[in-house]
C-alpha cells in the first residue's frame, strides 16, 4: 500500500479551483514580504519575524502566548499531547478533523481516546456534551478535553455562535475539562459573525488558526493559550520536529495575511452565496445553505455521483472536492473571483445536462 498522493495531471490546466481554500498561491505582495523578512533561528529564539507573528496572533486571539507551527494538524497534535495523558478521553464532534483526517494522531501521539459527539451541521450542544460526561470512576477513561471546530468543516463550514461556544465551555469547565478550538477557519467565522476572534474564543483554553486556508499563506499555523501552556507545548513542538530555523520567511507571509487577507474573506462568503444560488437552480442539484466560504451540495438528484460530476468538469479546468458519494464541496478563496463563480455555474449546468 502506498499513501503517497497521486501525481496531479498537469497537462489539463486548472482555471477555476474550487477544490480547497488550501490551494491558494501566495500573491506577489506576499512573496515580497517574505523576501524582505528579518530572520534568525526560530528554535533558538532568535527569529524576530516569528516572535512578531506570535505576538500579533496571541493578541488577535486574546491569549497570553502563542507558538508558530508548520501546520494546523501539528497544532492539534501538540495541543492534545500537551493537555492530555495517554488513556485520557477527548470529546469532539463525530465529523471533527481530529477524528477522521489526522491519520489517527490522537491515538498514536497523545495516546488519547476520542469520543464522537453527534449533532447537526458539525456542531454539538451543551446538553449533548453534558449527557456525555461520565462520572469519575476506576472504569471510565479520564475525560480531559473538549474540542470544537470553528468553522465546522464537514458540517458545511458552519459557524459556532459565541453563545453556543460559551455554553459548551461552561459545561466543560464545570466538570473540570479544558476546551481546545481547532480554528482552521476561525477568521472566516469572525468575519461572518462580525465579532472579534478574541471574543469568539474567550471560553477556549487553547486555540489555533491556520494561515494556509482562506488567508492564503503557503505554510503555517499559530497555536495560542496561556503562557504556561505554550511553555509546556514547546517540548512537543520540538519532539515532533515542528521547531524551525529561518521560520521568519514563512512567518512574514502569515503576518502579511493577517494584515491584508482577513477583511476580504467577506468576498469569499458573498461568492459562496452566489455559487450556492446558481447551483441550486440546476435540475437535480440541492445545496446546503453556506454560512462562510464552503458550499456543500448533493448530486443525487442528477443520477451522477460527485466523482462523476467532478470528472466531467475537470477537462474544463474546474475542480471541486468529493465529500461523500453524492456530496461535493466547493471552496471559495482569494484565487476565485465573482466572474469565475458565474463561469463555474454555467459549466456545472452544462456538465449535469450533458
Ligand atoms: C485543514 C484543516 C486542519 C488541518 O490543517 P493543516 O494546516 O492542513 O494541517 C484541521 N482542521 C480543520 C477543520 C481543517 O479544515
Amino acid at each position: 500500500m502506498s499513501y503517497e498522493p497521486k501525481r496531479f495531471d498537469f497537462s489539463i490546466p486548472v482555471r477555476i479551483n474550487l477544490y480547497s481554500d488550501t490551494q491558494t498561491r501566495p500573491t506577489r505582495a506576499m512573496k515580497q514580504a517574505m523576501l524582505d523578512a528579518d530572520m534568525g533561528d526560530e528554535q533558538g529564539g532568535s527569529d524576530p519575524s516569528v516572535w512578531a507573528l506570535c505576538d500579533k496572533a496571541a493578541a488577535l486571539m486574546g491569549k497570553e502566548a502563542a507558538m508558530f507551527l508548520p501546520s494546523g494538524t501539528m497544532c492539534n497534535q501538540v495541543a492534545l499531547a500537551t493537555h492530555c495523558r495517554p488513556g485520557d478521553e477527548v470529546l469532539a464532534h463525530v465529523d471533527a478533523h481530529i477524528q477522521g483526517a489526522e491519520a489517527g494522531g490522537p491515538g498514536a501521539i497523545a495516546g488519547v481516546m476520542v469520543r464522537g459527539l453527534p449533532g447537526p451541521r458539525g456542531q454539538f450542544t451543551a446538553e449533548t456534551l453534558e449527557a456525555a460526561i461520565t462520572p469519575v470512576s476506576r472504569y471510565a477513561p479520564p475525560q480531559r478535553l473538549v474540542e470544537v471546530e470553528q468553522t465546522a468543516n464537514k458540517g458545511g463550514g458552519t459557524v459556532w455562535s459565541v453563545q453556543a461556544l460559551n455554553e459548551v465551555a461552561a459545561v466543560a469547565h464545570r466538570h473540570g475539562l479544558l476546551v481546545h478550538m481547532d480554528g482552521a477557519r476561525l477568521m472566516n467565522a469572525a468575519v461572518a459573525l462580525g465579532v472579534p476572534a478574541s471574543e469568539i474564543v474567550a471560553g477556549c483554553d487553547t486555540v489555533w488558526l491556520d494561515f494556509t486556508k482562506g488567508l492564503g499563506a503557503p505554510l503555517g499555523a499559530v497555536l495560542a493559550g496561556s503562557r504556561e501552556f505554550i511553555g509546556e507545548a514547546w517540548r512537543w513542538k520540538q519532539r515532533l520536529g515542528g521547531s524551525m530555523r529561518q521560520g521568519g520567511m514563512n512567518a512574514a507571509a502569515c503576518s502579511y495575511a493577517l494584515d491584508h487577507h482577513v477583511e476580504r474573506l467577506a468576498e469569499d462568503h458573498a461568492n459562496a452565496r452566489s455559487l450556492a444560488r446558481g447551483l441550486a437552480q440546476i435540475e437535480g442539484i440541492t445545496v446546503e445553505e453556506p454560512e462562510t466560504n464552503l458550499v456543500f451540495f448533493s448530486t443525487e438528484g442528477t443520477g451522477l455521483t460527485a466523482a462523476d460530476l467532478a470528472a466531467r468538469l475537470r477537462p474544463h479546468g474546474v475542480m471541486f472536492s468529493i465529500s461523500d458519494t453524492y456530496r461535493g464541496r466547493a471552496c471559495l478563496h482569494l484565487d476565485v473571483s465573482a466572474a469565475q463563480v458565474e463561469e463555474a455555474i454555467a459549466l456545472f449546468r452544462q456538465a449535469v445536462n450533458r
